[in-house]
């Protein structure tokens, strides 16, 4: 009966080919992806959703079909909240180009611009308004979705990056909070939520504090193939991230994650000394100037970006080929969104993580020292461990990450440890001298001491501290010579990583014992390390040009149609004043560069050229390919 509900007059079958049709009209794409057609058969007729599907999985569509389909059949507009204010210009655009009639609402606009905005909304000429949250939930903005409403002008809310809602989300915003109103005001229009955030306390805190009890539940796949996991030892880490990426991405976009500010700059700056166009991001850069670095790394091809977490929620560039760490993430929730900003595009793509001793302590400090109660610790704790598990892991990488999300998988054969193996020693002995040795310390003097101390009493290494604290006289002095200070560290990481042994960070980072202390000296527990490994190196070192290099997969004539092609998008980019990717992908413009067209026929086929975008650009790449 209402108009907002139901499938129309559409058969599930007409449905079906409707979406499949703006599928293939609308954005040029032959298949869906995954469960895309599910959801977006369910939600065009009607349904609500909550949609979990990993970064680069192909959300937006899941909304942007739906809007199109409903809007075809006379239902209105879709709102779409986002909080990424700075990215809904290219959102837009990138739908302008499809030829998608939408626009944007938010406190970038002028007076006019806005009321020029809210004027086409209330014509119906807007298939699909994005709007941030602060907005939607205004008097002055409710009253014109009422009147749209009245006349059935609604046809379909998206929430996008849902998991914001939640204080369990690493990206709280509490305006969020306030979008119950548009269930409980607009209760007959279906809801979309999506996010990429899969664990199950955000889950279900976004469900009650959305109100989705009804909402169907899609969840995908959390794997990304493309992307390769590599997690290497800390040793000169700026070197080991240079070597990185001079080496395997040279030319390429990327992004480099560092925990503090201070770091950020400081590892731009390097990148920048070394001939790496490299720019710095973090929330204590001034907005224009955060503003401007966020659009050059979107706009200009090959640019690393140095950022801090504040980096990248929401960034749509498909053609990031690496996300390096060079400080660990809190848990797996944060490293796997902050790596599935690699690779969007489905090409393969590189997630590196420079890990160390230091790394452990710092975040279980930070844990410990923080005014959280003793409950809430224990949750941040267990989410470390995890994390910790798996950058100790000696099996693969990505059985370890996709269980964490609770899928069963086999060894990927594209993460380090598939394709080199690490050797394992037993550490077991090493680990029962170490601990003994902090429990000999302590016993003999009634205080405990940090690492590098510990370490030297077991190396058997007469420092001035050691005599002064007449530790050579200990039973336990010199048992550890045969070891390196590597493999201790690496003992000792373990440890601390399973528990058995804890840092006293209000004691000078002394090492403490704990319960867990016993069984490992007991000889219980068997402690297995990966033996240290100096450089993966087994991938060939990319050489020449500091661009990008066209892929050797084409010949010498498909690799000038490619670079021509890629001259002519950044030209068009640049009139258009939109990311360059948003005009075509470069997997688009390999597709016709290996095709070499002749005909606008040939060239419809291609993945990724919808039919405006055949249309306004057809005839110019066919000669572009011509010319080349
Ligand atoms: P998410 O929002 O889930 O991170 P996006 O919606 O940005 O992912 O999609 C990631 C990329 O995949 C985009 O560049 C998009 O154009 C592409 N894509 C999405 N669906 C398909 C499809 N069915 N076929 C081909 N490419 C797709
Ligand atoms: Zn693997």
């Amino acid at each position: 009966m209402s108009q907002h509900g139901g499938a129309c007059n559409l058969s599930l079958t007409q449905q079906a080919t409707v979406c499949h049709t703006i599928l293939r009209e609308v954005f040029g794409y032959p298949e869906f992806r995954g469960p895309q057609q599910a959801i977006i058969e369910h939600v065009a007729g009607g349904g609500d959703a909550l949609v979990l599907m990993p970064t680069g999985g192909g959300k937006s569509l899941c909304y942007q079909i739906p809007a199109l389909a409903r809007q075809r059949a006379g239902q209105g507009v879709t709102i779409v909240i986002s909080p990424l204010i700075a990215l809904m210009h290219d959102q837009v655009g990138a739908l302008a180009e499809a030829g998608v009639s939408a626009a944007f609402l938010n406190s970038s606009l002028s007076g006019e611009e806005a009321a020029l905005v809210e004027k086409r909304l209330l014509r119906g000429d807007i298939t699909l308004l994005y709007a941030a949250p602060e907005r939607v939930t205004t008097p002055r903005f409710l009253a014109q979705l009422d009147a749209l409403f009245e006349r059935g002008g609604l046809a379909l809310f998206a929430i996008d990056e849902a998991h914001c809602v939640s204080q369990w989300g690493h990206d709280f915003r509490p305006e969020y909070r306030a979008l119950t109103v548009l269930h409980e005001r607009f209760g007959t229009v279906p809801r979309i939520a999506l996010t990429a955030t899969a664990d199950t306390l955000t889950r279900a805190d976004i469900i009650e504090r959305l109100q989705l009890q009804a909402a169907r539940l899609f969840v995908s796949s959390f794997d990304r193939p493309n992307i390769r996991y590599t997690i290497v030892e800390k040793k000169d880490t700026t070197q080991q991230l240079m070597r990185f990426i001079t080496q395997e991405h040279n030319g390429d976009a990327g992004i480099v994650y560092c925990q503090s500010r201070r770091r950020v700059e400081e590892v731009a700056q390097l990148l920048c000394d070394e001939g790496i166009d490299a720019l710095p991001y973090h929330a204590g850069l001034d907005g224009r100037v955060r503003q401007a670095n966020q659009d050059r790394f979107l706009r200009s091809e090959g640019i690393v970006m140095v950022a801090t977490i504040a980096f990248g929620m929401g960034i749509d560039k498909p053609d990031v080929r690496f996300v390096a760490h060079l400080d660990m993430p809190k848990n797996i929730e944060g490293y796997y969104q902050e790596t599935g900003r690699a690779g969007r595009d489905g090409a393969a793509a590189d997630a590196w993580m420079c890990y160390g001793l230091q790394d452990v302590v710092n975040q279980r400090r930070m844990i410990d020292e923080s005014p959280a109660g003793e409950e809430f610790k224990q949750g941040l704790r267990g989410k470390l461990d995890a994390l910790l598990g798996l950058a100790e892991a000696t099996d693969c990488r990505r059985v370890r990450l996709l269980a964490y999300f609770g899928e069963a998988s086999q060894p990927c054969g594209n993460c380090d440890n598939c394709l080199q193996p690490p050797d394992v020693w037993d550490g077991t002995d090493a680990a029962r001298k170490l601990l003994s040795t902090v429990y000999r310390v302590q016993q003999m003097g009634g205080i405990s001491y940090g690492a590098g101390h510990i370490m030297d009493i077991l190396r058997g290494k007469v420092t001035d501290k050691v005599t002064q604290r007449g530790h050579e006289r200990l039973s336990t002095f010199g048992i550890g010579a045969e070891l390196t200070e590597v493999q201790l560290r690496g003992v000792l990481r373990q440890l601390i990583a399973i528990g058995a042994v804890a840092v006293d960070a209000e004691a000078f980072n002394t090492l403490q014992l704990t319960d867990a202390s016993r069984a490992v000296l007991k000889g219980e527990v068997a402690v297995r390390l990966r033996q240290s490994v100096s450089t993966p190196g087994q991938r060939k070192a990319k050489r020449g040009a500091a661009a990008a290099p066209p892929p050797a997969t084409l010949d010498a004539d498909g690799q000038s149609r490619y670079l021509a092609l890629k001259a002519w998008r950044a030209e068009v980019a640049r009139e258009h004043n939109l990311p360059a990717y948003v005009i075509f992908h470069d997997a688009t413009l390999l597709a016709i560069a290996e095709l070499a067209p002749h005909s606008l026929d040939e060239l419809q086929g291609v993945s990724g050229i919808g039919a405006k975008k055949l249309e306004a650009y057809g005839q110019e790449v066919l000669r572009v390919v011509v010319a080349a």
